[in-house]
């Protein structure tokens, strides 16, 4: 579903005539099969957020090539990836970046208010997203008045709302307290089994990795399987 091949990239730093280019991504190659999850561990700074992007199309690699859904995006612009980001990729932030002025319901349905879809389809859909989030009860509140839990839901029903077969996603727990971060996990996990969504999540978190059918590790640029834990583990057990 993903595929990424001899990723390389260098940010460029330092005043024009004195660049410094510093490498963080030295030869990637990772491929995510549909249905997958899979998580990638890295100390602050290994450039997991940086591969995130390249995924994504933010950030354009030196070298490499990155390919979603079959489709080759590598050489996209800007108006191509962002018309491929809204019908491939769902996003999950750490800050869960909704609209403060908007309830939960109207952040949730936003990508179809951009897409002009009708009234009566956004209600509907939205809504039965926001039952399956269990967080329909709180369609009416704004940001402010949910808990951090809450407004995570909320952020990945706005992700999701488009149906987009994958889900990217950055330090999706970092800003939730461990019993939020469970139930998460397990949404996650559920969204993953029943409606077979993709799943790339970036995290240091061994607890976090470890939803993951496949954990990868980041370090000096490199990827490598992450070894001696067990993945795509069921978080009941983690529980106890
Ligand atoms: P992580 O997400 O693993 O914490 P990042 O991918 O954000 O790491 O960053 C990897 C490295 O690249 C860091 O050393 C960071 O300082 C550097 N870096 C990230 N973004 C930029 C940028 N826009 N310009 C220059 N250096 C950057
Ligand atoms: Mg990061």
């Amino acid at each position: 579903m993903i595929e990424m091949c001899q990723i390389e990239h260098s940010f460029t730093l330092g005043r024009k005539g004195s660049e410094r280019h510093v490498p963080v991504l030295r030869g990637i190659d990772l491929t995510i099969n549909q249905g997958e999850i899979v998580t990638l561990i890295g100390r602050s700074g290994s450039g997991k957020s940086t591969l995130l992007h390249v995924a994504s199309g933010f950030i354009h690699p030196t070298k490499g090539s990155v390919s979603i859904a079959g489709q080759e995006v590598t050489h996209y612009n800007e108006a191509q990836w962002a018309d491929f980001r809204r019908r491939y990729i769902g996003f999950v932030f750490q800050n869960f970046q909704l609209i403060p002025s908007m309830t939960a319901f109207e952040n949730a349905e936003l990508p179809l208010v951009l897409q002009g879809t009708p009234l009566d389809v956004r209600r509907k859909r939205t809504m039965e997203l926001l039952e399956r989030l269990d967080i329909a009860g709180y369609a009416e509140h704004y940001p402010s008045e949910l808990s951090g839990g809450q407004q995570q839901r909320v952020s990945i029903a706005r992700s999701l709302i488009l149906d987009p077969p994958v889900l990217l996603a950055d330090e999706p727990t970092g800003s939730l307290d461990s019993e939020n971060e469970l139930q998460f996990l397990q949404l996650l996990q559920s969204l993953n089994r029943e409606q077979g969504i993709t799943m790339f999540i970036i995290t240091h978190d061994d607890k976090v990795a470890s939803i993951g059918n496949r954990i990868m590790r980041i370090a000096d640029g490199r990827l490598e399987a992450h070894s001696g834990q067990t993945t795509g583990r069921a978080l009941e057990v983690i529980t106890t």
